[in-house]
């Protein structure tokens, strides 16, 4: 018998968590942190402060999957593995809590996308993905040290102390723990057999997947897209789809409700029209991490002769991607930086461009500003017929509205025109219908979608699609659920 429950993405765009369970084997599709959930309780400013604060407030699932130092009582057997579909942190997010023997299996540069994330993130026990410092254990032997304050310095070795502090010293200092990523898109674990097939999506490299278990073929589409520059991938994950006529389809939503989008190829060449017609500074805002983006405004940039300034969180961000993409690092240089950037790894050697140098000769760049870096505009400032070329998704929540409020105050103050171009990493209506239509699976599970989409969903293909409660489990044999 085959088991298959949902824990994470119920109803809501991202957090996607799938456990599935086949002759006593477990394998964890996807292990995401919802964003939803944890802004009921936190934002930037207050954040968690251990692995109990999201127990406790039922922010992961009661899985037995966690490390021990984070969770003392665990029952029955862990899951022999996890796949990964992409770097998206609404898919992998909660890896830092995952136990060490479980293994993570996700193609080459999702594994880069998640290092890479780690470097560039503050340091904190929920961002450590692929190594971390076990946490402090009680009853591990202490040792006592007693400490002069204030210590003795360079300049005055022999400075008297005032007073001494006992210190509490652990004998053994914990040692990271390095977590094992297997970079192959095909292996089994006992009974169940995974294919990871490359999609099309937002950030590189994304997954979609088929798993054969002894009951049941099911297929996961991960976050997936049909109009991007690897659309050509998209396809033929729908080919093996079709191929193999799947039990199941576990498919996104997250744009059902939208009929068309502009293409890459169209962010381009409307981008390098306004970037053409400009009098004064341009500036860009796009998600760092989508490379495909990224590389489209850098040939924007070649093709008028601008040279792309970002910051350094974001160019170390893309040095780890050299392995892939020689280039990418090529024509991009730095603006100087406003405050500190805190992250764990170090920024690559690269030319930095002074708000002087900027100030005369803002013909010669494409100025990469994501809303964190918005202080920049007052170093640039005055900026006489600067615009903004933005490079996002729309709003789709109370949060993102209030800060796309924000920017836009940001542009009305310092007269910044601005112009919204682009291209979603998501399906649309039109193609959900058509990928259904081509695999022709039993059942449908609607996840990384409202509840809203997934009533479209049903109402497309009633008699296949079965919306999903949090948690709802369902038993198969020989392909056949439960709840039929
Ligand atoms: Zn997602
Ligand atoms: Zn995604």
């Amino acid at each position: 018998m085959t088991t298959l429950a949902f824990y994470g993405g119920v109803n809501e765009i991202g957090g996607n968590i799938i456990f599935l369970e086949d002759r006593g084997t477990s394998l964890l599709v996807d292990f995401g942190k919802s964003f939803e959930q944890y802004r009921k309780f936190f934002n930037e400013f207050h954040r968690p402060n251990s692995f109990r604060d999201y127990w406790e407030l039922g922010l992961v699932p009661r899985l037995n999957v966690y490390r021990e130092d984070l969770m003392k009582i665990q029952g029955e057997e862990k899951p022999a593995a996890t796949i990964v579909s992409h770097s998206h942190i609404d898919h992998c997010g909660y890896l830092p809590f995952l136990h060490p023997d479980i293994k993570i299996f996700c193609s080459g540069q999702t594994y880069k996308g998640i290092k890479a994330f780690e470097m560039v993130s503050k340091k904190s026990f929920d961002t450590e993905m692929t190594s971390y410092t076990e946490t402090y254990d009680p009853e591990r032997k202490i040792i006592f040290r007693n400490m002069k304050f204030p210590k003795p310095t360079k300049k005055d070795p022999n400075r008297e102390p005032m007073y001494y502090r006992t210190m509490l010293q652990e004998k053994i200092p914990p040692k990271p723990v390095e977590r094992k990523f297997e970079r192959r898109t095909k292996f089994s674990i006992d009974s169940i057999e995974c294919e990871l097939y490359g999609v099309d999506h937002s950030i590189p490299d994304a997954c979609g997947c088929i798993i054969y278990t002894s009951d049941a073929t099911i297929g996961y589409t991960g976050d997936i897209r049909f109009h991007g520059p690897n659309a050509n991938k998209s396809f033929y994950f729908v080919e093996r789809l079709k191929e193999e006529r799947p039990d199941i389809l576990i498919t996104e939503g997250t744009r059902l409700d939208e009929e068309t989008t502009l293409t890459e190829e169209d962010v381009r060449w409307q981008s390098e029209e306004i970037v053409k017609s400009a009098k004064g500074v341009v500036f860009i805002d796009f998600q760092y991490r989508d490379i495909y983006r990224l590389n489209t405004f850098k040939k924007v940039a070649e093709a008028t002769g601008r040279t792309l300034l970002t910051s350094k969180k974001h160019a170390t961000y893309w040095k780890y991607f050299e392995d892939y993409y020689p280039h990418i690092l090529d024509n991009v240089a730095l603006f100087h930086r406003r405050a500190k950037t805190r992250m764990r790894g170090r920024a690559p050697e690269l030319e930095h461009v002074s708000d002087e140098e900027i100030r005369s000769h803002p013909e010669r760049y494409l100025i990469h500003l994501t809303f964190n870096d918005f202080g920049k505009l007052i170093d640039l400032s005055p900026l006489k017929g600067a615009v903004m070329i933005s490079s996002v998704s729309e709003p789709y929540n109370e949060e993102e509205e209030i800060e796309a409020q924000r920017i836009e105050n940001w542009l009305k103050y310092f007269n910044i025109q601005k112009h919204h171009l682009h291209s979603s990493g998501h399906l649309s209506g039109p193609d959900f219908e058509w990928m259904v239509r081509e695999v022709k699976p039993k059942i449908i599970f609607p996840l990384h979608t409202t509840q809203e989409n997934s009533i479209k969903m049903k109402e497309m293909f009633p008699s296949q699609v079965k919306c999903l409660n949090l948690g709802e489990k369902f038993e198969m044999k020989k392909g056949l659920l439960n709840y039929m």
